[in-house]
Parts: structure tokens; C-alpha cells; sequence
């Protein structure tokens, strides 16, 4: 079985590895499509980050090298004898949360901020750059029929989407503003405007990635290197957004994403940062301006919730992964038309598919 490893930065191999043995609560499954995440690319560019390196990950118990991909979809071909919710053939999405169930926040489920919080595909454990998987079914949630099976790639970003927005206090008629449309940032405008916001400026320094914002549901697009995004976007909604989202992981964006919100506004950090940022707080006093942090989604172990709802938002069309998609290509590609593609700064590309089969 051929699958993506992640050695080290600059190091991805294509392996011929074995399945995974089968316990009684694991299924088997043959991946269909798995998404290539900005996570991903961190780590091949920076990492590891949340790869686990040479100490091993406290959940998974591994050290790199790991078998990579965290965002996909597949069929469901074997069934240990204690599964009950899943069936052959069922398709299903992955949610790849690790956690300990035994620390305080897991305690009240809020898994997606354990101690010890980890990802099946970054951390360690069966990924999705993979011909087959063998997982616990907790992780495994049902797609249905009703949205092509590719699209179960797409939970796990769309659900960081909604996680932030929920997160964010955006109430119906809300003027926001969005810092960023790759992936994630495309996931938020999609739930922003499903939440009833009623003008959504996204701003994003590359063309290809403002006619992605377009196609997600933006109202207004701007080019930050070519205008002052704070000063604009305080022109087209008297004095300021409601709501901001940064969602670029650069100062820049994170200053302009809270100049931007009126007094009394809010901001939600859904990047991950690889350096600090400088930032003047007065800018938060004086207005009564709030900062938030948004991590992953709602929902351990069995429990949908977040991704539930995005499941259900996709078959009713609120939602919709089409636009994200700009190519699909075969695992033995992964590094050369996949990574290297997405970490090319003049790339028009926002997320590639891999199909290990
Ligand atoms: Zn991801
Ligand atoms: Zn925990």
C-alpha cells in the first residue's frame, strides 16, 4: 500500500508501507480524495511544527516519520466486530482530532483545545495521503448520499470556517471584512455569508485568490498592496466592520484586520503564526475592540457536531467546496504538482485534491 510520508522540511516520501492491523473498533478504508492543507504545507516549508519530530506525540505515541494528510474522504471496505454505527461501503469523512479525554477541557468537551491536542495526519497515525486507512471509527463520520464523496475532503476546512465564525459574535445584517482567501479564508466567507452578514470585503494580495473570494460569495474585493484596507473599508461601511477575520497569518493583516472593525468590534485570529506580531493595544482600549482565537471545530470523539453541520450545509447547498477546487492529481505527484505548486508564490492555485487511487 502506497502512502505519503513526512520525514522532515523539504522531506516527503512516497512509500510502500503496510495496512495497519484491524482492531474490533477500527474500519478499513479506501481514501478517495484527501486535500492538501496549509498545515501541510507548513510543515514542509517550517516544520515539523505539529508533526511530532524526534520526541514522540503523546496521543499517537509516534515520531516522524508519519504517514501525512488530514483532510479526506474515502469507502468504507472492512468493519471491526464492535462498530455499530458504520456500514460497507458507507462513505464517510474523516475528523482527525486526537485528544486525551482526561484533561479539563475534555472533560467538557471541548476536545479541539486538549492538552495534548493533535491531528490523525500531522501528529501521527493512519493520514490520507494514502491508498487505505485504518482507523478507530470514533473518527469516522458518515457522509451520505446526497454530496459527491470528493466534497468529504472538504469537511474538515469548512468546518474551521464555522467554528470561526460561530466564535466571532456575527450577528444577522453585520458588515465583516476577511484577511486572506486562500482555503480557510474561502471556508469563512462562505459561513459569513451564511450567518446573514450583509457585506463581506475580503482583502488578499493575489488575483487568483480575490476571483476565488468572488466565486465564495464576497461582495468587495480589495488588493492591500494597491489601497489602504483599513481606510477603505472603514469608507464603505460608515466608520468600521462589525467583524473582522484574520485568516493570513502576516502583522499586516492582523493590524489592518483589527483597524478595520468600528468601535465595539470584533476580531477572529484564525491563522496559525510562525513569528510574533507587534500591535497597539490602544487600538483595542480605546475602542472597546475584542480579539478572539479560533482553533479547529466542535466535536470529538463520535460526537458530529461541528462537522455535522457542514455535512448537512453542503447537501442544502449553504455551502459549497466547488470553487475551492483547482486541481486533482496522483499521490506518486504529490510533492512535485502538490506542495511545490502551492508553496509557489506566483501559483494560482488555492486547494489541490490527491487521489491515492
Ligand atoms: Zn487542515
Ligand atoms: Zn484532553
Amino acid at each position: 500500500m502506497k502512502a505519503a510520508m513526512y520525514y522532515d522540511r523539504g522531506d516527503i516520501r512516497i512509500e510502500d508501507v503496510d495496512s495497519n492491523s484491524m482492531g474490533q473498533s477500527d474500519v478499513l478504508i479506501q481514501v478517495d480524495s484527501t486535500g492538501i492543507c496549509g498545515s501541510d504545507l507548513h510543515e514542509y516549508a517550517a516544520g515539523p511544527i505539529f508533526a511530532p519530530g524526534e520526541s514522540p506525540h503523546p496521543l499517537s505515541g509516534e515520531t516522524t516519520p508519519i504517514r501525512m494528510g488530514h483532510e479526506f474522504s474515502g469507502v468504507i471496505k472492512e468493519i471491526g466486530n464492535h462498530v455499530s454505527h458504520l456500514e460497507i461501503e458507507d462513505k464517510v469523512a474523516i475528523n482527525p482530532i486526537l485528544c486525551c479525554g482526561s484533561c479539563r477541557q475534555c472533560i467538557k468537551g471541548d476536545y479541539h483545545i486538549c492538552d495534548s491536542i493533535g491531528f490523525i495526519g500531522l501528529s501521527g497515525g493512519s493520514g490520507g495521503f494514502a491508498e487505505t486507512v485504518v482507523l478507530d471509527a470514533e473518527h469516522v463520520v458518515p457522509l451520505g448520499d446526497k454530496i459527491p464523496i470528493e466534497y468529504g475532503a472538504f469537511v474538515e476546512p469548512l468546518s474551521v470556517g464555522l467554528h470561526a465564525v460561530r466564535r466571532s459574535n456575527l450577528h444577522v445584517g453585520d458588515t465583516v471584512a476577511v484577511f486572506g482567501s486562500g482555503p480557510i479564508g474561502l471556508a469563512v466567507i462562505q459561513c459569513a455569508k451564511a450567518a446573514g452578514a450583509s457585506n463581506v470585503i475580503v482583502s488578499e494580495p493575489r488575483s487568483a485568490r480575490r476571483q476565488k473570494a468572488i466565486e465564495c460569495g464576497a461582495d468587495e474585493i480589495i488588493d492591500p498592496s494597491a489601497v489602504d484596507a483599513p481606510d477603505h473599508i472603514q469608507s464603505q461601511t460608515n466608520g468600521g466592520c462589525d467583524i473582522s477575520f484574520e485568516v493570513a497569518g502576516v502583522e499586516a493583516s492582523f493590524k489592518d484586520a483589527i483597524a478595520s472593525t468600528a468601535p465595539g468590534g470584533h476580531t477572529t485570529i484564525v491563522s496559525i503564526w510562525e513569528e510574533e506580531v507587534r500591535s497597539q493595544l490602544n487600538n483595542l482600549v480605546l475602542g472597546e475592540r475584542t480579539v478572539t482565537g479560533s482553533l479547529a471545530y466542535l466535536g470529538g470523539p463520535r460526537a458530529q457536531e461541528e462537522y455535522g453541520m457542514v455535512i448537512k450545509m453542503m447537501e442544502h447547498g449553504v455551502l459549497d467546496p466547488e470553487p475551492f477546487i483547482t486541481d486533482r492529481i496522483k499521490l506518486d505527484d504529490i510533492v512535485k504538482l502538490g506542495f511545490e505548486k502551492l508553496l509557489d508564490p506566483k501559483s494560482e492555485h488555492v486547494k489541490i485534491l490527491v487521489k491515492p487511487n
